[in-house]
């Protein structure tokens, strides 16, 4: 390893960052994190901080989980590496695919497909409602149907079922045939009232009258995520799902569930579908399945649509996807000694009660902190959004936003901006003592802020 004024100095010079202006990057160079210890990182000036971004959200068992190391450390001095293209597999992920669909038994899930990260997750649903629906002698069945405000990562198919312009328009024309629904969002939404179940049935009904204006038999699937993770921490009422999974029924659309966020605990409950009482036909998972410690991912499939698949004869039987890390090895053991730890914890229970103590911390800010015009969260996902002007909702500037972040993080704790929102998806495994870190954090910048 070179020295540490040279990693300095080359801090993205020679790189562009995700989600980020180049030259912005270039100007204000990210912060170098160096190592990580239980709940905390530490970056290169040695400065130790609560991590109460959870790495992006998936590191839920912290850095120090020792079990999920030593199964990468062993699975790559056995295999390090095999292909599971048609004539070839690896014990691990055999091993995986049935503790799997023991997992997601509750949800009807009962087989999977493995990927490489949760867009790669997205697109793989998606492909595969398109898929089923020709096999089934619907091939007109093509379109989707999304949230605005949804984000389901950045391949071209996931990108245009995102809901955020930030996301699209540099890279438009998407897919064609991609509708999209108002966010189930009580604080900013186009029907004038903030009753959550309301808003739920409005949303219904838009959702009804565009299959009789689309067609039922050309709209393959709707995606959703059960908890709305990067648009802002959208929690929608708990009428919401199960309403959408009845229009979909009716109407012979898909229901699929991007849980890349929600699917190991994060919510408090084991699964974002189970939250809510729903049973998707498809469902995207990555993140927290390897804690973070590997690239990898699952699209976990339902009965009905497996039967589908395994019983067909035609043409269109056969998947013609996948990709050269799905099912790596290394993930596989990752992911199994993951799921093991995740268990073993229970860290679904933790991640509720933590949550709770959170979201009503957050709270008393929002009554100190004039500049808080919203708080939202299920479990361990959670973000204010901030406003210059309570009553007329402006968003705050740039500049509050990464004032709240950069004096938080003096104070120790490392917490995300998204557009206005401070978003917290710390590890699971937080003690009480950590969420009153991140609310003394947040409280100070939140102060130098509003100053
Ligand atoms: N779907 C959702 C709901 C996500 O939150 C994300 C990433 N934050 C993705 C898909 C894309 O996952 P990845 O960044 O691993 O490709």
């Amino acid at each position: 390893m070179r020295e540490t004024n040279f990693i300095i100095e080359n801090n993205a010079r020679h790189m562009w960052h995700p989600m980020a202006h180049p030259a912005e990057m270039q100007a204000q160079p990210p912060r170098i994190i160096t190592a990580g210890e239980g709940v905390e990182i530490v970056d290169i000036q040695g400065k130790k901080v609560l991590d109460a971004v959870g790495g992006l959200w998936n590191v839920n068992l912290g850095y120090s989980c020792e079990p999920v190391k030593k199964a990468i450390r062993d699975q790559l001095d056995e295999l390090p590496y095999y292909s599971t293209f048609r004539g070839t597999t690896n014990s691990p992920l055999i091993e995986l695919s049935y503790e799997l669909a023991e997992w997601f038994q509750p949800d009807g899930l009962s087989r999977s497909f493995f990927t490489s990260g949760g867009s790669d997750s997205v697109e793989t649903c998606l492909r595969l409602a398109r898929q089923y629906h020709k096999i089934n002698g619907q091939p007109e069945r093509t379109k989707f149907v999304a949230l605005k405000k949804g984000y389901h990562g950045t391949h071209f198919g996931g990108a245009s079922v995102n809901g955020n312009q930030n996301f699209r328009r540099s890279y438009e024309p998407l897919l064609p045939g991609v509708i999209h629904l108002p966010a189930p969002f009580s604080y900013r939404n186009p029907f004038g009232t903030s009753d959550g179940a309301e808003i739920a049935a409005a949303i219904g009904r838009l959702f009804e009258d565009e299959i009789a204006f689309q067609g039922a038999d050309t709209i393959a699937a709707l995606i959703v995520e059960p908890v709305l993770g990067a648009g802002g921490v959208i929690v929608p009422h708990e009428t919401f799902l199960p309403l959408m999974r009845e229009i979909c029924d009716r109407h012979g659309i898909l229901l699929i569930a991007d849980e890349v966020i929600t699917a190991f605990g994060r919510t408090g409950a084991w699964t974002g579908s189970r939250l809510w009482g729903v049973k998707p036909d498809l469902m995207s998972t990555a993140k927290a399945i390897t804690n973070g410690y590997f690239p990898f991912g699952a699209v976990m499939i339902a009965d009905k649509v497996a039967e589908v698949f395994e019983g067909s004869k035609g043409a269109f039987g056969s998947i013609g996807h996948g990709y050269t890390y799905s099912g790596h090895p290394a993930g596989a053991a990752a992911a199994l000694a993951t799921l093991k730890e995740t268990k073993r914890l229970n860290v679904a229970d933790d991640a509720a009660a933590r949550g709770e103590e959170l979201i009503a911390g957050l709270r008393k800010l929002q009554d100190k902190h004039e500049l808080i015009g919203d708080v939202r969260g299920k479990g361990l996902m959670c973000a204010l959004e901030l406003v210059s002007d309570r009553k007329r909702k402006s968003a705050a500037s740039k500049d509050i936003l990464q004032k709240v972040q950069d004096v938080a993080y003096d104070a120790g704790a490392l917490v995300r901006t998204s557009g206005a929102n401070v978003i917290m998806s710390p590890p699971l495994v937080i003690t009480a003592g950590d969420v009153q870190t991140i609310l003394t954090a947040l409280d100070a910048g939140l102060t130098a802020a509003g100053a």
